[in-house]
């Protein structure tokens, strides 16, 4: 993947380690030449320079980019700019960090493909697993349903899922089981585990110790999900 980082505070500078550490080409870009150094040897380009020059960003080829993101927050002048810049441009998705929520109003008007609030978007994970203990994984779909991912409760293991009738009891579809699984050396002793996905299950399947539950369920039958034991 190609991705262009523009703005190498704490949020920018991290995405953009993690991006290279997966072997992504990442091109960074930041007006501060102390931030931009340390990506000299690891960046696939380092540009000191402003985002609000749209020479530069031409220089970028932007359009033939996978993604970019505008990791500026303060300068909420700078983000617009920069970013109403990548859009006439031809940038194909466009992320940008926004510092409140008027500056997420403006960077959507404009056309921003993704706007995100990193500190405000990862409370609400924190929080929602300090309401859901015992979900692992959640992702809304629409307003009335959930992908959720569970870990097996005891009461499941050894029974399939015909003999379990989640859907008749708690209108839950199981739509895939992640199966932890031993790796042996060749002594036969336990080395490390791998996850494998099962998908779809069938009636016949049954659920093992260890087994984790992608499920859809509706969102008002998550409490009672939780209880199961
Ligand atoms: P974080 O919380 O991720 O540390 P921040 O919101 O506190 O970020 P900002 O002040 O928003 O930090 O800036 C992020 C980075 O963007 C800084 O390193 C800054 O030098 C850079 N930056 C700001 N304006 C421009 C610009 N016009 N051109 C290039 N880089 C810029």
């Amino acid at each position: 993947m190609q991705v262009a980082v523009i703005g190498l505070g704490r949020f920018g500078s991290s995405l953009a380690r993690i991006l290279i550490d997966g072997g992504h080409e990442v091109i960074v870009v930041d007006k501060n030449e102390a931030l931009v150094q340390p990506f000299e040897n690891l960046a696939e380009q380092a540009i000191i320079g402003d985002a609000t020059d749209e020479t530069l960003l031409r220089s970028l080829g932007v359009q033939d980019l996978d993604a970019v993101v505008v990791a500026i927050g303060d300068d909420v002048e700078a983000s617009v700019l920069a970013c109403i810049s990548l859009i006439e441009l031809g940038a194909k998705y466009v992320i940008a960090k926004a510092e409140n929520d008027k500056h997420a109003k403006i960077l959507k008007r404009i056309g921003v493909h993704k706007v995100i609030q990193p500190e405000r978007d990862s409370a609400k994970v924190i929080a929602e697993h300090l309401i859901h203990p015992k979900i692992e994984e959640r992702i809304d779909i629409g307003e009335n349903h959930s992908i959720l991912e569970i870990k097996a409760p005891s009461s499941f293991w050894g029974k399939t899922l015909k003999e379990l009738e989640l859907t008749s009891r708690y209108g839950v579809l199981v739509i895939a089981i992640k199966r932890r699984e031993a790796i042996l050396d060749k002594k036969g002793e336990i080395r490390g585990y791998k996850d494998t996905i099962i998908a779809p299950p069938s009636a016949n399947t049954t659920i093992l110790e260890h087994d984790t539950l992608i499920i859809l369920s509706q969102k008002d039958r998550i409490r009672e999900i939780e209880r199961w034991k």
